[in-house]
């Protein structure tokens, strides 16, 4: 007889997962197969694809005086709802739920005329309307797999997780919400029930409904799995888990059986977008193993994250690329030696709210240079310009410059470790294509590898790449 094992399974579904009613369908077919085998399960969902931009680009209009926006939004809204209301909520118990959609967007359309008159949209009203697109989509799901004899309950995030109020990317605390979910969650969870769950949302203390940063619903799942703690996370997405390359960008990538938590950390922090960067963390301190799945092809290849694994010496896994960024530049032969010019650099960067994606000095000491995103590059350019101000007027500092259009390609894997030649085989592979590399930097953890390129180099700079991983 098959064992039940002891802890509960945290799933996670993202947008295009639940987004029309043939992916939620598909959705609901998964979870109500796993349910019986586990002592609960608790299914985080994200809101229907394309909802978050639509609730968003709706109030940012709203707030500009385009009180037509959400309207229109409104009907974008309620006609995806409603395709999959339509189709997989049966007739008895679908005014209830539709009931339940059209609170949210009445919603929407108060925030939006309070912004409208206000003239603005504050980061907490913002966290307002981007909360009711995972509030839609619980109750579609819940009302789904009810339909499909499952039983199953919603439960809303605000109850479990508490954050700060730091509205956008809100950060959890993790104390109060483990009390939360024990009191709440826990309690809730026996073999064969599934408790769902808004992704992304959570509250303050007080209650007031944050967010967890685009693409959170990952890092509620991740949050919940440790917190319970869950026996496993699986994160079901559209691609068959995590890839060597983004598959929208290098069509021969392949899936990556096993990755430890370094180097999938690695890859969500240099831009694959498959994880949240965030999600890691909570599940590397609890040890809970995390695996990425596709939901169109459930059987199919998928990647499973672990603490530790065997190490294949100089392999390179995966390639990632960050684009839309600049390059800032400060230099001047005045800067030799002089201590505290880096530190003054990043505090200045630090104070227009600024992070920095990757550092790279000279050895000459003449230059410091780093990477922002691009649209940063204005005002850190000028923060620089107002710190170094007596520097620049006696020329020890040359001049602050930006190197626009340029981006991250990172190469990640364990086994590039202590394996010496792997530089030569990377500017090897792009010397033969004629990319110019701009800056290259290494962090002490020696399982990434990242370059600076130029946009234009940027597609074929991972055609160049992509080969390496294939060992
Ligand atoms: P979800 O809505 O399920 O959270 P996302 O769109 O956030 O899905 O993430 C999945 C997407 O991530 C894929 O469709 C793929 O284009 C992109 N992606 C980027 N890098 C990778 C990678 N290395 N492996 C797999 N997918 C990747
Ligand atoms: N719906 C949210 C977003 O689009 C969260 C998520 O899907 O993970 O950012
Ligand atoms: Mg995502």
């Amino acid at each position: 007889m098959a064992t039940v094992p002891e802890r509960p399974l945290v799933m996670k579904f993202g947008g295009t997962s639940v987004g029309s009613p043939t992916a939620m369908a598909q959705a609901v077919d998964i979870v109500r197969g796993e349910a019986p085998r586990w002592p609960g399960v608790v299914v985080v969902t994200s809101a229907l694809a394309g909802t978050t931009d639509a609730l968003l680009r709706a109030a940012r209009a709203a707030a500009q005086g385009d009180a037509a926006a959400v309207r229109q939004a409104r009907q974008q809204l309620e006609e995806a709802h409603w395709a999959v209301a339509q189709a997989l909520v049966p007739a008895s118990d679908r005014a209830e739920v539709w009931a339940g959609v059209q609170k949210h967007l009445e919603t929407l359309e108060n925030l939006g005329r309070a912004m409208t008159v206000l003239g603005e949209a504050t980061p907490r009203g913002l966290d307002a309307v981007a909360a009711l697109g995972e509030r839609m989509s619980v109750l579609l799901l819940t009302a789904a797999l009810r339909a499909q004899g499952v039983d199953a309950e919603a439960l809303d995030a605000t109850e479990v997780l508490v954050t700060d109020a730091n509205f956008g990317a809100a950060h959890p605390d993790l104390d109060a919400s483990r009390q939360r979910v024990h009191r709440r969650l826990a309690p809730r969870l026996r073999p064969g029930r599934v408790v769902v769950v808004p992704g992304f949302i959570a509250a303050t203390p007080d209650g007031i409904v944050t967010t967890l940063g685009r693409g959170g619903s990952d890092y509620s799942a991740a949050l919940l799995a440790a917190l319970l703690p869950a026996a496993e996370v699986w994160i079901w997405t559209d691609v068959d888990g995590v890839m060597s390359a983004d598959p929208r960008l290098v069509p021969q990538a392949h899936t990556i059986p096993v990755l430890s938590y370094r180097e999938v950390a690695e890859l969500a922090y240099f831009g694959a977008k498959v994880l949240h960067p965030k999600t890691i963390r909570p599940v590397v301190e609890a040890d809970i193993p995390l695996r990425v799945r596709n939901t169109f092809h459930p059987r199919g290849p998928s990647t499973l994250i672990v603490r530790e694994r065997e190490v294949t010496p100089g392999q390179i896994k995966a390639i990632t690329l960050i684009r839309d960024l600049s390059m800032v530049i400060v230099e001047g032969r005045g800067m030799l030696g002089v201590p505290g010019v880096a530190a003054r650099t990043f505090a200045a960067v630090a104070g227009t709210g600024t992070s920095v994606l990757l550092i790279s000095q000279a050895s000459s000491e003449q230059s410091i240079c780093f990477i922002v995103p691009g649209r940063t590059q204005g005002k850190v350019v000028s923060a620089l310009e107002e710190a170094f101000a007596a520097e620049i007027a006696r020329r020890d500092i040359d001049r602050v410059r930006a190197l626009e259009g340029v981006v991250i390609v990172t190469l990640v894997g364990e086994g590039m470790r202590h394996t010496p030649g792997i530089a030569g085989r990377v500017f090897g592979a792009l010397g033969a294509q004629g990319i110019n590399v701009i800056a290259i930097a290494q962090g002490a953890s020696e399982v990434a590898i990242s370059l600076v390129v130029s946009e234009a180099d940027a597609r074929r700079a991972l055609h160049a790449l992509h080969p390496l991983t294939e060992n």
